[in-house]
């Protein structure tokens, strides 16, 4: 009875405060500019259904792709295990799907396989991260922090798993020695192994097998709350995120309703402009930027398969497209630490949270990258779970022309001459055939 009470306070505790995080995790994300993708909802199903269900941008590159399917199959499928640890927790019984028969079997088995495909993936992918070094897990935004919590998360996996099957390998040998409490049920093709490796006493194996059972469930909630804090929390907003993802042509740039407005009222004395405050041109900071943009920020992986195939950063330029989404959603998360923190203070003149005298533009990232870029898409068409860092790119540079009139002297050059000839060449529009004349 203890042991129940205890198991359900841990739970409740456990989804409260992954529910209160997740609520400030929204509450950021929601601080961007409205954008409506509530159009083709067939489309954006099948989209995420491809893009986030089945991996399929994954697949460029095969070998981690179908190192990461195996994660991620195992995460899904090993966790319809937890439903039983719950109820088995809940209710103090043991193994209550058991009566499920062969099929239980069957069950147990396939988890096993998993189980075990799941730790050597981990291996494999904590081997190319730390012995090989692959070039694509460096650069300057992967400081120590994104380092370390690609390795903790692939630890914690390797430790679950190992939980999981020594729990299995106990339970077994109690089994077969009809141990009180321990029905006979499941079948164990790989944690078989280990049984030699388990001591032969009753009281030995149930302590091993409890012991692994409350690690096996902790090591879940413990996992489920560092989501807010790291780059796995891909595992929830992958969905929500290709679901809401930018189904136009690559390339197409997105119109600013308030210049078309500006324009038409310039053009049309009739036009009445909507009520709705303009705001600035392009952002300045997260809360200009639009909420997709915020969530794709929340979603990205670090992988680094933009920054990987971005012209601008293989050919040596400041700009990694990896890192406009890391600063962004570092960006976001600042802001969220002062909306809390003048929360607490009742500070009404800071509610805002934008007033601490930073910017995502030049304090996050440099005109520098956002200069950098070639526009080319070669990042967006990248992305395993359609993050378009781009965008975000693109809205920085239209704030630093529109707002600040300022841009590197080739590019004002290349406006000027468009303005005055019509072209981006120096030419007058009268000259513009003068090379098809006979010399
Ligand atoms: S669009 Fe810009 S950031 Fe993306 S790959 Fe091309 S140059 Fe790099
Ligand atoms: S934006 Fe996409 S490709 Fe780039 S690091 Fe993030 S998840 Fe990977």
């Amino acid at each position: 009875m203890v042991s129940q009470i205890l198991f359900i306070a841990i739970t409740l505790a456990a989804v409260a405060l992954f529910s209160y995080n997740l609520k400030k995790v929204i509450r950021n994300i929601r601080l961007g500019r409205a954008v409506d993708r509530s159009d083709q909802p067939q489309k954006r199903l099948m989209t995420m259904l491809k893009v986030a269900f089945g991996q399929t941008k994954m697949f460029f590159r095969p070998l981690p792709a179908f190192l990461h399917f195996i994660v991620y199959a195992g995460f899904v499928i090993i966790n319809l295990e937890v439903l039983e640890i719950m109820i088995d927790g809940i209710f103090g019984t043991h193994r209550i799907f058991g009566g499920l028969g062969i099929f239980y079997d069957v069950l147990i088995g396939s988890f096993e396989f998993l189980a075990i495909g799941v730790w050597i993936a981990c291996v494999i992918f904590l081997i190319r991260r730390n012995i090989l070094k692959l070039k694509r897990f460096s650069g300057v935004e992967m400081t120590s922090w994104p380092r370390s919590d690609a390795n903790y998360i692939l630890i914690t996996e390797i430790l679950l798993m190992t939980a999981f099957l020594t729990m299995n390998a106990a339970d077994a040998k109690l089994q077969a020695i009809g141990a009180g409490h321990y029905t006979t049920a499941g079948s164990f093709p790989v944690s078989q192994f280990l049984q030699s490796i388990l001591p032969d006493s009753e009281s030995g194996l149930i302590a091993i097998e409890r012991g692994c059972w409350w690690f096996h469930i902790i090591g879940i909630f413990a996992f489920l709350n560092y989501l807010p804090y790291s780059k796995h929390f891909h595992i929830i907003f992958a969905f929500p995120n290709t679901y809401f993802s930018n189904l136009e042509p690559k390339g197409e740039f997105t119109n600013m309703q308030s210049v078309t407005n500006e324009v038409k009222a310039m053009l049309d004395p009739s036009f009445t402009p909507p009520d709705a405050e303009p705001g600035r041109f392009g952002a300045k900071d997260v809360n200009d930027l639009n909420w997709v943009n915020l969530m794709n920020a929340y979603t990205c992986t670090e992988c680094g398969r933009c920054t990987s195939v971005c012209p601008a950063n293989i050919t040596g330029k400041l700009l990694s497209p990896r890192k406009i989404m890391m600063d962004t959603r570092d960006r976001m998360e600042e802001v969220g630490r002062n909306l809390d923190k003048a929360a607490k203070n009742k500070e009404e003149a800071n509610i805002t949270g934008f007033d601490d005298g930073k910017s995502l533009i030049d304090t996050y990232i440099t005109r520098e990258e956002i200069w950098a870029c070639t526009s080319c898409n070669a990042c967006t068409q990248a992305c395993p779970i359609n993050i378009d860092p781009l965008s975000i790119i693109t809205e920085l540079r239209r704030y630093a022309v529109m707002e600040e009139s300022q841009s590197p002297a080739s590019i004002s050059t290349m406006l000027g001459n468009i303005e005055n000839n019509g072209a981006p060449w120096k030419y007058s529009p009268a000259d513009r055939f003068n090379w098809a004349k006979e010399s």
